[in-house]
């Protein structure tokens, strides 16, 4: 009946009504798709990530134009229980993040990173850097290593994905030198900072893809080339190398290693009745004569005729050369930049890591080497910055 009212009034209707109705309608039609439609691509265009971690958090557009239309941003689903984080990563593919928080550039520490004989495709690297002059610098040496591999080098040095921050906080010292660092009252401002850089490089680059977290210090130099799938093979929630370094010994005139990352320990009775007479913002600090704390420090464990293999519980890590499950990252646990029950930073984070049920291990005999500006710091100032260093 409406249909047969409609067409009966149509056939009444002028032809130059309708000729107007149709040129509207189609002025219509491209005042709607034509502007709006390019508008949203370049809109879309300063969002979009150019591959899924570039951030994590933008959509990941293959193509923004086909045939002349714009597409609508694409869904992603992951399924994370479909991540594997398996003793054997490299058979299954697993995809590492490394991450360095970076204040000086070292030639060592590229030249070490590009000997890992993981898979570089499936690495992603991660950088934090400040903005001040030194880490100008140090982003400046760092771009030009990352051209040479990712551009001219051969293709299977290169890496999966490559980030680089700029961090929107200062660095607390002035001075990167190792004695200025190891300062006591230098400590508590410097490990907040720390704690920060180490934050907003995760929550920036870990991704719905990453099996596995390297936290890795621009520092180190020298490491086994199967760092990665070393560390993996035992398993384990987090964990940490023993980290030492290389000096010239004055007495026996020749060079020799000492224990260097303290962060590595089992707690201490001693450590925890401090902790008790502390205020609530108070930290404890591994390594200082001031601060007596009879923690096992697993840097002074290390045996020349132990087994490599072996593995110690730990309470507190350090960041130099520590491989994370990246879901114990997921699950909450991040560098505390506050007291957080006393600790702060990589020793915070292992306790954020234990109350998540994760247990952090440590390989006293499985040695990184951190790099070596002291004895040059202590010939100028007369000065040790660090009991046992
Ligand atoms: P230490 O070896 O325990 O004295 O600690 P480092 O000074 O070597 O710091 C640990 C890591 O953090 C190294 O990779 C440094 O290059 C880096 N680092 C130190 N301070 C800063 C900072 O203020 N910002 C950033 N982004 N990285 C830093
Ligand atoms: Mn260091």
């Amino acid at each position: 009946m409406a249909r047969a009212m409609g067409s009966v009034r149509l056939k009444k209707a002028n032809p130059s009504t309708l000729v107007l109705g149709a040129v509207l309608c189609i002025f219509i039609i491209i005042f709607l798709i034509s502007p709006s439609g390019s508008s949203v691509s370049s809109r879309l265009a300063d969002v979009t990530a150019n591959h899924h971690l570039s951030p994590p958090t933008s959509p990941y557009r293959k193509s923004s134009l086909k045939g002349g239309k714009s597409s609508p941003p694409p869904v992603s689903r992951y399924d994370l229980n479909k991540v594997t984080v398996t003793p054997q990563p490299m058979r299954n593919k697993e995809h590492i993040l490394v991450l360095t928080p970076m204040s000086r550039f070292y030639q060592g520490y590229w030249d070490n990173l590009m000997k890992l004989n993981y898979p570089h495709e499936l690495i992603t690297l991660g950088f934090i850097l400040p903005k001040d002059r030194e880490g100008n610098e140090a982003t400046a040496a760092l771009q030009k290593q990352i051209q040479r591999t990712q551009k001219r080098g051969p293709e299977k040095d290169r890496f999966k994905s490559i980030i680089i921050l700029r961090q929107d906080f200062d660095p607390a010292i002035a001075s990167q030198d190792e004695s200025e660092r190891h300062k006591m009252s230098n400590q508590k401002a410097r490990r907040e900072v720390m704690s920060k850089a180490r934050n907003s490089l995760l929550f920036t680059t870990l991704g719905p893809k990453t099996s596995w977290v390297l936290w890795l210090d621009a520092d180190i130099v020298e490491s086994p080339p199967s760092l990665i799938q070393d560390l993996a093979a035992f398993d384990k929630d987090l964990i940490s190398a023993n980290c030492w370094q290389k000096y010239y010994d004055e007495d026996l005139k020749k060079m020799s290693e000492r224990p260097y990352d303290y962060n590595n320990w089992q707690d201490s009775e001693n450590a925890q009745e401090l902790a008790k007479k502390m205020g609530p913002d108070d930290i404890l600090l591994e390594g200082y004569a001031e601060m007596p704390t009879y923690r096992t420090l697993m840097a002074k464990m290390y045996d020349p005729t132990g087994d490599i293999n072996e593995a110690m519980p730990l309470d507190g890590v350090g960041g130099t050369a520590l491989l994370v499950k990246a879901e114990v990252h997921r699950d909450g646990a991040m560098f505390p930049p506050f007291s957080f029950y006393h600790l702060i930073e990589t020793e915070g984070f292992a306790k954020m890591a234990k109350r998540l049920g994760k247990q952090p291990w440590g390989l006293p005999n499985y040695k990184v080497f951190h790099y070596n500006d002291i004895d040059l710091a202590r010939s100028v100032l007369g000065e040790e910055g660090r009991e046992g260093r």
